[in-house]
């Protein structure tokens, strides 16, 4: 890399050792970090209308002093001067605090440029900053910077404009002229002059771009790169599965794939069957299917004569996948459960099944992970709703196998670009399509004092043969306070409908019989209402259910939102969501108002992403997410994608290694060794 830019910032002109130390805090230490230490914000000194004002911004105004500043003291030493601003023929009022000697500078007659928090309703203009005269045109944009210690603006500001014109032959252009060119990106040194300095908004947001692509750029090489390697480099087995046997096997679901289901099977089975390790996500919204693929690949699995391991998050759904493939494998396999409730002798025999090899396909919770656990033949390991999992759980499930081949599931739908940035090195499927034929779910938000037409609604659904989910409110510090709420809530409900129509109840710390004896009676219809804490929010089916009533849904994310509601419509009756919730305040609002207006997991996620960012989204510790200087994941999602495809495109064409025009961006590929959050070796 370019020495120059490596030297300590201290050989920049001007910085003497305390300076140095300051910048260091900052985590500024050569003159590199200096030249690309951006500014927070900006200070805009811009002179717009008074119509183009907004209420409470820092605004710069222009005007003639009309008024006598007429000067009051209050309190031990603190005074307010206040005069009136002529500005484009109306009166503004000008207030000043704890600058007395401001009064005999300024004079009726007197041109004044002022900077200050605006007063819409009154017109009036809190000065922060004034200056005799006229605006100058230049230096309106004025950058901002992150400060500690006592470093200050000041500066800053001259460190990087002494360091901009001492450097500027080492800040050397990266990106080849063909790709300035075609984005109409300005130059390296230009940008950084901008982004210090920008002569004007369109200047500053032309800089932004440039360095937007070039972070998404270097990031989408470095990670691809990485991808292609870490792919080569690893073992796996190639499943010489039956194609034949599983296009038999897919013929006969009572069922047609969709064309999002046929492509992501391809692309699952063509993973098996190479001898690369598979690491694969698997997208796609509650009800869309994931699960029908999942079996199908675990058939192939059979077909190659390994065995195949579907790990998921509750009890409940172990059970539910457990009953539905067994059905599905009827005379193909051998299916077996293993959770913490199978106890005894009965866990004894079914862990020498799987030891032995008898048993085909072994469904589980994490006790699939426990040491006591060996496999004979592990060929391929699906995990459900992979997020519930830590990454060191869904390790020790993978290293059960001799390298086995590993597809993730996931329903809460992440934009592909961002699943493979946060998810490193997976590959990732995406099921962008619901089976023909499914009702969409309305979805309703109504106030609390609504409850009552609520609970009435529910029970005219439940006169015409249907049922109905209530989710009580969550209470995440205390489980306990949760299972309380739970129980009053369903005394209530009890109450309220009875005799007619039974309530059930169902929480987590029912033991597993009690769940299933509950999940049993709501599946026969012998519990018309059961109200629940979130532990159905996974799997569960029960087709005849058509109502769900989520209290406090407020506290809930969108995309758990999502999959609650994804537990309803799951049949041929209409059905309904009804979200009960007095959020406070207006992203609240406008979380529950998404809900209602959109039933596409991949667009909630979307909004889910901006409404809280992406850190929030994957939960900190989990994601890795990389850190951008100027570029941000979710608002300049499309240039990451343009980035993903330019970088895909070099590295098939091996451009890096072969075209001059590439020598300084292969520099910065292959120099710093990426840190990738969950990379999973
Ligand atoms: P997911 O796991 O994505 O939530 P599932 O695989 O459980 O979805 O499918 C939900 C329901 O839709 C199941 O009852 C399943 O049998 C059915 N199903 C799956 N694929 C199709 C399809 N292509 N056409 C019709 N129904 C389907
Ligand atoms: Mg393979």
């Amino acid at each position: 890399m370019n020495t120059l830019l490596n030297d300590p910032v201290i050989n920049v002109k001007g910085i003497g050792e305390k300076l140095e130390q300051g910048l260091n805090s900052l985590g500024i230490h050569t003159v590199e970090d200096l030249l690309f230490y951006f500014p927070a914000r900006y200070d805009v000194y811009e002179i717009k209308p008074l119509s183009e004002l907004l209420h409470n911004d820092k605004v710069t105004i222009e005007g003639e002093v009309i008024s006598e500043p007429s000067l009051a003291f209050y309190g031990k030493k603190k005074s307010r001067l206040s005069f009136n601003l002529q500005v484009e023929y109306v009166t503004v009022k000008a207030v000043m605090f704890n600058r007395s000697f401001a009064k005999k500078q300024l004079q009726i007659g007197d041109i004044v440029t002022v900077t200050g928090k605006w007063d819409q309703h009154r017109l009036q203009i809190t000065v922060s900053n004034y200056k005799k005269g006229r605006a100058k045109s230049d230096a309106k944009i004025q950058p901002v910077y992150a400060l500690k210690s006592d470093v200050t603006n000041l500066q800053i500001k001259k460190a990087v404009s002494t360091a901009l014109s001492q450097f500027q032959d080492s800040l050397q252009e990266i990106l080849p002229q063909e790709y300035l060119s075609a984005y109409k990106l300005p130059g390296r040194l230009e940008a950084a002059k901008q982004m210090h300095f920008p002569d004007n908004h369109q200047m500053l947001k032309h800089a932004r771009r440039r360095f937007t692509y070039e972070e998404f750029l270097l990031f989408q090489l470095k990670m691809q790169l990485l991808r292609k390697r870490k792919r080569e480099s690893t073992h796996g087995n190639s499943l010489e599965y039956e194609k034949q046997a599983v296009d038999e096997f897919v013929e006969k679901l009572p069922f047609r794939l969709t064309a999002a289901q046929l492509r992501s099977l391809k692309e699952i089975l063509t993973d098996l069957h190479s001898p690369y390790r598979m690491n694969r996500l698997l997208q796609g919204d509650v009800g869309s299917g994931k699960t029908a693929v999942a079996a199908i690949a675990l058939y192939a699995a059979i077909t190659a004569r390994k065995q195949g391991a579907l790990m998921v998050p509750t009890e409940i759904l172990a059970e539910q996948h457990f009953q539905s493939l067994t059905e599905l494998f009827a005379d193909h396999a051998t299916v077996v459960l293993l959770t913490g409730s199978v106890k005894g002798k009965r866990r004894k025999q079914i862990l020498q099944e799987i030891a032995e090899k008898e048993a085909d396909i072994i469904i589980g919770t994490h006790a699939l992970i426990q040491d006591e656990v060996l496999f004979q033949d592990l060929g391929l390991v699906i995990v459900d709703e992979q997020h519930r999992f830590g990454v060191e759980q869904r390790r020790v499930l993978r290293d059960k196998g001799l390298h086995p081949d590993v597809l993730f599931m996931t329903a809460t739908p992440i934009p592909r670009t961002l699943a493979i940035t946060a998810f490193g090195d997976m590959d990732v499927s995406v099921i962008d399509e619901m089976p023909s034929g499914r009702k969409q779910v309305e979805t309703y938000w109504v106030k609390e004092n609504m409850l009552d037409r609520v609970l009435q609604f529910i029970q005219k659904e439940v006169d015409n043969g249907h049922q109905a989910y209530v989710i009580c409110p969550l209470i995440e510090e205390s489980d306990k306070l949760d299972i309380q709420n739970a129980v009053e809530l369903y005394e209530q409900l009890k109450e309220f409908y009875a005799p007619k129509t039974s309530v059930g109840l169902m929480h987590g710390r029912l033991s597993s019989d009690e769940k299933e004896e509950v999940m049993r009676d709501f599946a026969a219809n012998d519990i018309q209402v059961l109200v629940s804490t979130t532990v159905v929010e996974v799997g569960v089916n029960v087709p005849n259910a058509s109502v769900m009533v989520i209290y406090d849904a407020e506290r809930f994310g969108l995309s758990q939102l999502h999959q609650l509601r994804g537990r309803v419509g799951r049949g041929e009756a209409q059905s309904y969501c009804i979200l009960v919730a007095d959020p406070k305040g207006e992203v609240g609002k406008e979380r529950m108002k998404i809900m209602t207006e959109t039933a596409n997991g991949f667009e909630l996620s979307e909004e889910d992403l901006k409404l809280r960012g992406p850190g929030d989204f994957f939960g900190k510790k989990q994601s890795g997410m990389p850190e951008f200087r100027v570029a941000d994941m979710v608002h300049d999602y499309r240039a990451l994608e343009t980035a993903r495809m330019d970088a895909q495109h070099i590295l098939e064409a091996g451009s890096l290694d072969k075209d001059p025009q590439f020598k300084q961006l292969a520099m910065h590929v292959y120099h710093d060794n990426i840190v990738m959050g969950e990379t999973l070796d």
